[in-house]
């Protein structure tokens, strides 16, 4: 019997982890990218697969199971991955006391955290600016990916492993229920899944806007030192990312901790900036960001982000001997109701996936799986 036929459109990470869902759940799956290469959000971040950042219960758990999937792919392919875990620092007390609040709250509910004396950091994980530091939060969960390498590795993996075809530098114009449309070419498929990303304007616009959805602009950098074989041995964040994940919130002291913040580092807050560093295979460094949120950015970067993000990666890395390689911006969706993705079904068959925020490459495994079971 003729398998059922399915079309994702769009090869960043989500139509990447819909069409391996879709495939294992019986589906002949065609992926359709508008692009050579998948280069949008899905090939700018960080790479880090973040469990930390997820409340516990259904995103916790979903988190989990990407990693899972993340892995059972490199496994298969020989992609580069690295176990890194994730290390918050702290170098004031009510950063410190956020921390110790979050590794009670955490370890009691079956999360593998440990708290670390400055002693400790310093002896274990090179790098870490270490005179003013008061401790910092362990955590064995988090992965680092290289979303450069991934983005065009798993097209490769899903081509060979699960006969999944993929029709490059080719744009969907329209979709309707059963055929999506590539200028003069139709092709018909029984499920049809959108995953454009930070595009809401070609296929169904009003469906995007009906969502409440929007758009966030990031500055990304990368460095290099002088030597390739030094590792920080972790990702590091400093103090201002436990204002950025939503699973930091439990902690009681968070309110006053922000409140400082907001009263000692108004223009940090102003620009969304937290800083956190992850070091792929080849020893670089990526550092970042800022979020600006709306519907249409300035093209260029703003030299004054990137200063204060290096202003503050000082206080908590020694960057002595890192120079700067490259800088970029990153677009991704963003739902302004909080909700943490959107799945929409706007006619019989078709499907739209999209609104990961700043979680696609730590959700999108699992969340697809969800999908797929669900239909
Ligand atoms: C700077 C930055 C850092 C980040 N860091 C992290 C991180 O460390 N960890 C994490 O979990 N998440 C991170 N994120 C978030 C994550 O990258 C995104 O959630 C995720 O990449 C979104 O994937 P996507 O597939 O929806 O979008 P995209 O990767 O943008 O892919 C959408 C694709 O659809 C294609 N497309 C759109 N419309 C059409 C059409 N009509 N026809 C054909 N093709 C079409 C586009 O060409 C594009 O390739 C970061 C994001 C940014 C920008």
């Amino acid at each position: 019997m003729n398998k059922p036929s399915a079309i994702v459109i769009g090869a960043g990470i989500v139509g990447l982890a819909t069409a391996r869902a879709l495939s294992l759940k019986g589906y002949q799956v065609t992926v359709i990218e508008r692009s050579e290469k998948a280069v949008g959000a899905s090939i700018r971040n960080f790479g880090m697969v973040w469990p930390i950042g997820q409340p516990d219960g259904k995103l916790y758990n979903r988190a989990v199971r990407s990693r899972e999937i993340w892995k059972e792919i490199a496994d298969s392919i020989g992609l580069w991955y690295h176990e890194a875990g994730s290390l918050h620092v702290a170098n004031e007390t009510d950063e410190w006391q956020v921390l110790q609040e979050l590794h009670d709250r955490f370890s009691a509910n079956g999360r593998n955290t440990k708290l670390l004396s400055a002693a400790q950091i310093g002896r274990q994980f090179s790098g870490v600016n270490t005179p003013s530091l008061l401790g910092g939060l362990y955590s064995d969960t988090e992965l680092i990916v290289d979303p450069r390498e991934a983005i065009t590795a798993i097209p490769s993996y899903l081509a060979e492993y699960l006969d999944i075809s993929f029709l490059w530098q080719t744009q969907v114009n329209r979709v309707e229920a059963g055929q999506v449309y590539m200028g003069n070419r139709i092709m018909q498929a029984d499920l049809i899944c959108i995953c454009s990303g930070a595009d809401f304007e070609t296929l169904y616009p009003e469906q995007f806007t009906a969502a409440g959805i929007t758009r966030c602009k990031l500055q990304m950098l990368r460095y290099t030192t002088g030597n390739k074989d030094w590792r920080i041995g972790t990702s590091v964040c400093g103090g201002l990312s436990l204002i950025h994940y939503h699973s930091f919130q439990v902690a009681p002291s968070l309110p006053g901790l922000k409140k400082r913040y907001e009263a000692e580092m108004a223009e940090y807050l102003q620009w969304g900036i937290h800083v956190m560093v992850s070091q792929n295979n080849s020893g670089e460094l990526t550092v970042g960001d800022s979020h600006e949120y709306g519907h249409t950015f300035d093209p260029f970067d703003r030299a004054h982000i990137n200063q204060l993000i290096t202003g503050y990666l000082e206080r908590f890395m020694v960057t002595k001997d890192w120079q700067l390689v490259q800088s970029w911006n990153g677009i991704y969706p963003k739902m302004k109701n909080g909700e943490t993705e959107v799945i929409l079904n706007p006619e019989p068959g078709v499907y739209i996936l999209n609104g990961l925020g700043g979680a696609g490459m730590t959700l999108s495994f699992g969340l697809a799986e969800e999908f797929a079971a669900g239909i």
